[in-house]
């Protein structure tokens, strides 16, 4: 007799997107990684587009809402708060529902500033956030190819996609 098929796992996959203007200089913070750079980002929050775009796929997986309804811009309490911690809470509730991180996968669109050197910071930064090895958290950097405002310099998008399985009752 053939043995069993194993039953897979129940999986649920999410994604994310968050865009930033750059402004005066400001500690620039992308996936929880002090970035060297000559201006920041304008936010409420400590602007790190990454770190929201993964909160956003994270949460949006398992329909859990997104990251505009937790943390309110309208809120004072959450000026300067620190993106990471936001991802760590999503991460909280997430699993409070029985799902777990599998993988994220990440692209940061942006001219400047050059996201290569930081992969490996933003991998385990994010990593330890979401539970995982840094090995399962994916970061790629595009550029735009000069075109609209992403061309121009005047801004960053990150896109995010992030699996998550179902931990067993
Ligand atoms: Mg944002």
């Amino acid at each position: 007799m053939p043995p069993e098929a194993a039953i897979p796992p129940e999986t649920r996959t999410g994604i994310g997107y968050d865009s930033h203007r750059f402004g005066p200089p400001r500690p620039l913070i992308l996936g929880g990684v002090t970035i060297p750079f000559d201006r920041g980002l304008i936010a409420h929050s400590d602007g790190d587009a990454i770190a929201h775009a993964v909160t956003d796929a994270v949460l949006g997986a398992c329909g859990a809402g997104d990251i505009g309804e937790l943390y309110p811009d309208s809120d004072a309490a959450n000026k300067g708060r620190s993106s990471l911690e936001m991802l760590g809470n999503a991460v909280q509730r997430i699993s409070a529902e029985r799902w777990s991180v599998a993988n994220v996968d990440i692209t940061v669109i942006a001219e400047q500033p050059r996201i290569g050197p930081h992969r490996a910071d933003i991998r385990q930064a994010l990593g330890a956030v979401l539970r995982i090895p840094a090995d399962r958290v994916s970061v790629k950097g595009k550029s735009n190819e000069g075109m609209g405002w992403i061309g121009r310099g005047e801004g960053i998008a990150c896109i995010a996609v992030a699996t998550l399985t179902r931990i067993p009752e």
